[in-house]
């Protein structure tokens, strides 16, 4: 595609100089980066003035939309405030406070503290050193397997990596860490049709084997399992409803403590304001990020549950922080947020419009000759394409289906992402009515142009 003189020229410095994360290099370096300029409501536009819908807000982030100005100007007062002090040491900063108390309404009865970082793969690795920590202090310090999910994502540092259960990532730099196990995904297409079960037979057996991992590993030497609500970076897998309260009753079984990755499913995306409510799980962690913010600056935390808090902090320090825990600026950010996300009301918004609105309007897609599976769940939702749909028959890898679909999506101004042969969406959880039929009017012209 020929493009104006400024974006070739952007294009040439960032193949320059920027090292993108996930991404092909060498493809890049030939096609030249799309370059977002600006963001309104529930759209982007390109260096092109190529208007796009933004059907993944950002990064799974922007769940209030771009352009919310309380949330702007939240940043620039504090700005002006206070850029930055640290909460090492004791002393504190009001926007954090002001976040924990906000935080501790929001969620579960259980939380009633938060620990911040600046990103879910930091937040993640916090829990792996609370969670051995925690057992070292109850006096069980065989308690150090951490169990995790393949195809389960927790991000990119060396522990997120390491939980998570990306083949692809753990190729590159010897991962998992030791202490780190992973049992399969509660993927129906993938592990239970061939059982030939109803899928919420398959939930059980699923969950089942997070019991036999426990077994196999030894019950005492188990300390914690991590989960996603719904696996997002996986190709938004939605569990069947049977999974996670079985998940739930091995973990008690096993007094084994339970972790909810909530860096997508948190603040609203599931219609709840955090994944666990809707999957019926009592966790004794949550990790979050992204919609804190709706990604208007980065922040991250953990939510720590009563019990744990009670050991973790008894006796005085656990030497862990990061300098931007607890960032002031960033902090003000997600107190905005979720101001404005109470004042529009829009947990309840998405649980009882817009995430059913969404379902049948994406469901509509099943009728299309490549697709299947066009499910959702919340404000997040997924479909498989299929090379002949009348024998059930998948693609293959090499035929690069999804990034086909993707590039078609992109050149219809539309944003999806692709996950092999599946194509997902997560979109601002503000999105209108006529912006999802858009969405979806959108997502089958690029399907039409994939077939
Ligand atoms: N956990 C989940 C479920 C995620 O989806 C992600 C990122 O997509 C992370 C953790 C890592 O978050 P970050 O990229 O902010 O480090």
């Amino acid at each position: 595609m020929t493009v104006s003189a400024k974006t070739a020229a952007l294009q040439k410095a960032d193949s320059a100089h920027y090292l993108h994360p996930f991404t092909d290099h060498v493809d890049l370096a030939k096609k030249g980066a799309r370059i977002i300029t600006r963001g309104e409501g529930v759209y982007v536009w390109d260096s092109e003035g190529n208007k796009i819908l933004d059907a993944m807000s950002g990064l799974w982030c922007v769940s209030m939309g771009y352009g919310q100005k309380s949330l702007i100007d939240a940043a620039t007062a504090q700005m002006n405030i206070l850029p930055f002090y640290n909460s090492f040491f004791n002393t504190s900063v009001e926007p954090a406070i002001e976040l924990s108390a906000l935080l501790a309404e929001i969620t579960p009865p259980q939380f009633n503290h938060v620990f911040y970082s600046s990103s879910g793969s930091e937040s993640n690795d916090t829990i792996l050193r609370m969670v051995r920590r925690y057992w070292d202090l109850k006096g069980e310090k065989q308690r150090k397997t951490i169990i995790g999910r393949k195809n389960g994502y927790h991000g990119s540092t060396v522990a997120g990596a390491s939980l998570g259960g990306m083949t692809s990532m753990h190729e590159q730099g010897d991962l998992p860490i030791p202490g780190i196990v992973h049992i399969d995904q509660p993927y129906y297409r993938e592990n239970g049709l061939k059982l030939g079960v109803s899928e919420d037979e398959f939930g059980l057996i699923a969950a089942g084997w997070l019991e036999d991992k426990i077994k196999e590993v030894g019950a005492d030497k188990v300390a914690a399992f991590i989960g996603e609500p719904v696996q997002g970076a996986g190709g938004v897998i939605i569990p069947p409803k049977t999974y996670w309260p079985e998940i739930q009753r091995i973990c008690d079984k096993y007094g084994i403590l339970l972790i909810s990755d909530e860096v997508i499913c948190g603040f609203g995306r599931l219609g709840t304001w955090f994944g666990c409510e809707t999957m019926g799980t009592r966790p004794d962690f949550m990790t979050f990020a992204k919609g804190v913010t709706s990604g208007y600056l980065p922040l991250g935390g953990a939510m720590v549950s009563d019990r744990v808090v009670d050991v973790l902090y008894k006796d005085g320090d656990f030497n862990h922080g990061y300098t931007y825990s607890g960032h002031p600026v960033a902090c003000a950010v997600a107190v905005a947020n979720i101001k404005l996300m109470k004042e529009q009301d829009i947990v309840n918004t998405v649980k009882n419009d817009t995430a059913p609105y969404l379902k049948k309007a994406w469901a509509s897609l099943n009728d299309h000759p490549l697709v299947t599976d066009a499910q959702s769940e919340g404000m997040v939702a997924g479909l498989i394409m299929l090379k002949d749909k009348t024998k059930n028959e998948a693609f293959d890898e090499k035929d690069n289906v999804g990034m086909i679909c993707r590039g078609h999506c992109f050149d219809n101004g539309l944003v999806m992402r692709a996950v092999g042969d599946r194509m997902i969406i997560a979109p601002p959880l503000v999105i209108s009515h006529a912006e999802i039929d858009e969405l979806v009017g959108l997502a089958r012209k690029a399907l039409d142009a994939t077939l």
